[in-house]
């Protein structure tokens, strides 16, 4: 047995396969084929198995995400059956006697190169398409998996470090735990972990080696320990405790359909944090009174182009209702940062979190805006959708913000387009800025959201990916609790309401401290809705 301490960022025990998550790195070669013909079958073949692929993917996307978000699988099937993109890779392996990867990483280059210089905005989002179908296709010729494609059954994931836009794609039915090397606890990646409510240990270091690929392994989340090859004595031990944790649950359980109230008789809202429309379940289980941050960003990392109006809207459209009239508190795209997403475009920064990110880019690319802004107002229809703009530090922000939302209004007006005018708006409080000008910025919405992690960062000059800094990072620091309370009074001064969704909401050391300051409203991930409805009616 082997024994690997990490640092936990959810709790929990969790026993299976450990299973490396493998990224794509193959190595496309030209090379000379003698037969011609079997070269051509080799890629009808894997194009074939590509479709198949698709379809099943179109199949689940249209269960997991409803219709609108499905028929990209069904355009990118299309795609590969393209007369005119199958004639290139033929012509490419007949003529020039090529190999059949040569030939379709050249059409892919050529047809991307042809839609980038087409004029009309759709044309030139299909390069985007064609590079994703073509790699695909690559992928089963030189027979690498992308991702976890090859999962069968349920494993603990194994990676030296996963991005957002990797955690979030994974298929979450077969995600026992994570186990990585590196990693911060205030990454996105550990946020996830916590939103789909799995046991996850990260900053492992080289002790997690490759060769531990397929063995059976239990994560002790509780302790941050990963065994690996566990013996018999170990192996009872963490079923007694995986049992144990399983009782706890059941037993917070009793606690659905309480209120969140103190012994005292002061009542605060507890809403769940989401990412995307899958944590829904996870939300009405832990009886959360409403959603007080859906990080829209991951709907734009999950996809391969920008999500047109249609999808945003049926996305929210869909969250609204199994709310069905509870608060839906719907961030604006937070992109930036660690949250990257190749077809934005985005430069290299020497300093991504203090870079063009979230409402900066917003407001320099209205047109990426105004398609959300549309969504979200056309979606708000159909349920109790708010509205929140994240990483705000200025009035001037704030202005323009109205100013856009005023042409959305009068375009959607214009074309008869039927939408809720009356949508409430707040502002994420996550720059020492924002604090300091809460007062006036209270003026303007009609609620603020501390975000706790970027506050934090800011406000200690930590960076909250880097784990060297863990021991450093003091979310408990006496500048970030008295400028949530500096933001509550401002808050209540102009009548606004005010809540946390950053991660320090769920921290059951501080419950008391935030009901004294008068906070309105905690948003958590769901698996600690329950706990922190225990700790409130805990309190006097
Ligand atoms: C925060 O910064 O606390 C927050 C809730 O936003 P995110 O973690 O997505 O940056
Ligand atoms: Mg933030």
């Amino acid at each position: 047995m082997m024994t690997i301490s990490g640092k936990s960022v959810f709790g929990g025990v969790a026993i299976g396969k450990l299973m490396f998550y493998k990224r794509n790195e193959k190595v496309i070669k030209r090379t000379h084929v003698d037969d011609v013909d079997a070269e051509w079958q080799r890629f009808v073949a894997a194009k074939d198995k590509a479709v198949s692929q698709l379809k099943e993917l179109h199949d689940k996307a249209l269960e997991d995400v409803g219709e609108a978000n499905a028929m990209i699988f069904e355009i990118h099937q299309m795609m590969l059956e393209d007369l005119d993109y199958l004639e290139s890779i033929e012509n490419i392996i007949r003529s020039q006697q090529l190999n059949a990867e040569y030939a379709v990483a050249t059409t892919a280059d050529n047809f991307a190169k042809m839609f980038s210089a087409m004029d009309d905005a759709y044309m030139q989002g299909r390069a985007a398409d064609v590079k994703d179908v073509s790699e695909r296709v690559l992928d089963i010729l030189c027979g690498v998996s992308d991702g976890m494609q090859e999962m069968t059954e349920p494993c603990i994931i194994a990676a030296d470090d996963l991005a957002p836009s990797e955690t979030v794609q994974l298929d979450k039915s077969k995600v026992l735990g994570f186990a990585t090397m590196y990693g911060s606890s205030n990454s996105h990646t550990a946020i996830l972990a916590r939103t789909m409510n799995i046991p996850a240990v990260i900053g492992m270091g080289e002790e997690l080696k490759q060769e531990y690929d397929g063995k059976l392994s239990i994560i002790d989340g509780f302790t941050g320990t990963l065994y690996i090859d566990p013996d018999n004595e170990t192996m009872t031990k963490m079923q007694d405790k995986r049992s144990k944790d399983l009782e706890q649950k059941a037993l917070l359980e009793q606690l659905r359909g309480k209120e969140n109230v103190t012994k005292s008789g002061q009542k605060i809202n507890v809403y769940a944090n989401i990412g995307n429309v899958s944590d829904l379940g996870a939300v009405i289980k832990n009886d959360a009174g409403g959603i007080g941050l859906f990080r829209s960003e991951f709907l734009y990392l999950e996809n391969t182009d920008f999500p047109t109006e249609e999808q945003q809207f049926a996305v929210y459209k869909q969250v609204a209702e199994t709310m069905a009239g509870k608060k839906v508190i719907i961030r604006t795209l937070d992109i930036g940062a660690d949250k990257q997403v190749d077809y934005f475009g985005l430069d290299k920064e020497e300093n991504p979190a203090l870079g063009y990110r979230a409402i900066r880019i917003c407001l320099t690319r209205p047109e990426i805006f105004k398609t959300q802004l549309r969504a979200l107002y056309r979606a708000a229809m159909f349920g109790n959708i708010s509205i929140m703009f994240p990483m705000i530090i200025s009035m001037k922000e704030i202005h323009k913000i109205k100013e856009i939302i005023a042409e959305v209004k009068d375009e959607l007006t214009r074309e008869g387009i039927p939408f809720r005018d009356d949508v409430e708006l707040g502002v994420m409080i996550e720059t020492p800025a924002s604090v300091m000008i809460s007062r006036e910025l209270a003026k303007e919405v009609d609620f603020f959201s501390v975000g706790t992690n970027d506050l934090t960062q800011y406000t200690l000059a930590i960076d909250r990916q880097n784990s060297k800094l863990d021991e450093f990072y003091d979310p408990h620091h006496p500048a970030i609790l008295a400028m949530i309370k500096m933001a509550a009074e401002n808050a209540h001064a102009e009548g606004a309401w005010i809540g946390i969704c950053g991660e320090l909401g769920a921290d059951l050391e501080l419950t008391e401290e935030f009901l004294k300051m008068g906070l309105d409203e905690l948003s958590v991930s769901p698996a600690m809705v329950l706990p922190l409805r225990k700790r409130i009616r805990e309190c006097e």
